[in-house]
């Protein structure tokens, strides 16, 4: 059986993304490599969100160039946010790549095997996402973002808000769960948004009520949600469905009205202060995970200062922090004065100093507790998995716990994990 690996970067969709197109190379004959070096067919799945990423992809593009000098039956597709809507320039300035399809553009990847002979006929883009057995899988639900905050490539590479029809979703939910999963994550830019475009224009709420009474499903995550959509029904709908877990992302991105404007972010300071407030307030032991970004075009320092404040008196569970990064295209760009590389490191390494802080006091607080995981495997002769607010738990046991939820009590913790 030819081999296929698929390399992937980026964010919680294109892993879900990558497990689809896995599914579809198994379909065609292919199976999986366990190392790029011995397979037949990469897929590179890419991120350009920042410079950093699409940096790797064009090294790794270099790196399979050279691989294919020596092999020319070896194939390489590329899929992910480096796919612009300018494919032809692409394929002249990177002739060894076999095909470059769209995020989620499974149609196109369908018809190029059919070409090659290996593909099945007829449209099978209907098919469940993923070929997944395991114990949590993540599930797109809308993709795209109608939102273009003025820093961010995504509207740009993976277009409008499409969502995928709840009858499709719950459909997929229910296959998955029969086959064991227990825990899923819906994926979406901006989930808040689900189902404004869909002829009946169901919502986030209507959706995570259908699943709610899956069979044999136990918890239900979703991200990412957008401060400016996140109404007071969808909260008390969190609140009031058993299976949806108290952990909420929700991206702050600056603790600055001014650089919010900037951003284009849609709301204030004030309006993330009350939201928080309200969350808390109805879902009691929530957790609260959020993004930032530091060195935004003219971000002074007092600016940044405020940042760190709102983080401060939030007290959020993670914060993922990442420096500004100029993208094409984006209107950011138009803004000069780049705050200089030294200061934005500077400024990365205070948020994740005073991060580190805060998460090692919550997570020390749970120390001697009792609480419920879902095991999803086993690493160094211990079993893994998340609480329900998704922190990760190593804890030990002789019997095979995988897929099951257990309660343990919880014996160490550091900011970023708990020993059981
Ligand atoms: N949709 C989500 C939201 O509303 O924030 C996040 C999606 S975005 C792909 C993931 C994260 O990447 C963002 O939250 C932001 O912090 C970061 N990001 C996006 N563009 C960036 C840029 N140009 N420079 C640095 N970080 C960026
Ligand atoms: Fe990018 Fe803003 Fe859309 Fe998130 S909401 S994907 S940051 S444009």
């Amino acid at each position: 059986m030819p081999g296929y690996y698929i390399w992937t970067i980026g964010c919680q969709m294109n892993k879900a993304e990558s497990q689809r197109v896995a599914y579809y190379l198994e379909l065609f004959g292919y199976q999986a490599a366990p190392v790029l070096q011995r397979a037949d067919l990469v897929v590179l799945n890419t991120c350009v969100v920042r410079q950093s990423a699409e940096s790797k992809v064009i090294g790794t593009l270099g790196y399979l160039k050279g691989i294919k000098n020596s092999k020319p039956d070896f194939s390489i597709l590329v899929t992910g946010c480096f796919v612009d809507s300018d494919v032809k320039w692409l394929e002249r300035n990177f002739p060894h790549v076999d095909l470059f399809f769209k995020p989620s553009d499974y149609a196109g990847l369908l018809r190029w095997a059919e070409k090659q002979g290996i593909g099945i006929p007829g449209d099978r883009t209907g098919l469940p996402s993923t070929k997944s057995t395991s114990v949590s899988a993540s599930i797109p639900i809308i993709q795209g973002c109608n939102n273009f905050c003025s820093y961010c490539i995504v509207p740009y590479r993976r277009g409008r808000e499409k969502s995928r029809p709840i009858e499709e979703i719950v459909c997929e939910v229910t296959e998955l769960a029969k086959r064991g999963t227990r825990e899923v994550t819906l994926l979406g830019q901006n989930v808040n948004s689900y189902g404004h475009d869909l002829p009946t224009q169901p919502n986030l709420s209507n959706l995570l009520t259908e699943l709610n009474d899956v069979d044999g499903l136990a918890r239900i995550r979703f991200l990412t949600s957008h401060p400016k959509d996140m109404g007071q029904k969808l909260i008390q709908t969190i609140a009031s469905l058993d299976k949806v877990c108290e952990h909420i992302s929700l991206p702050l991105q600056a603790g600055d009205n001014d650089l919010l404007k900037a951003m284009r972010r849609g709301y204030t300071v004030e309006h993330y202060r009350q939201l928080v407030g309200n969350i808390r307030n109805c879902i009691s032991e929530v957790a609260l995970s959020t993004d930032v970004i530091v060195g935004f075009p003219n971000e002074t320092e007092e600016q940044f200062e405020r940042t760190l404040a709102m983080l401060e008196e939030i007290r959020f569970d993670t914060v993922h922090v990442a420096a500004y990064s100029p993208r094409p295209g984006t209107s950011s760009r138009e803004y000069k004065d780049e705050v200089l590389p030294d200061i934005k490191k500077e400024r990365l390494n205070k948020v994740e100093m005073l991060q580190a802080d805060i998460a090692g006091d919550i997570n020390s607080r749970l120390t001697g507790k009792i609480v419920e995981v879902l095991v999803e495997g086993s690493k160094r002769g211990k079993w893994y998995g998340r609480t329900r607010s998704n922190k990760l738990v190593f804890c030990e046991g002789d019997n095979d716990c995988l897929g099951r939820l257990i309660d343990v009590t919880i014996t160490k913790a550091s900011p970023w994990a708990l020993q059981a």
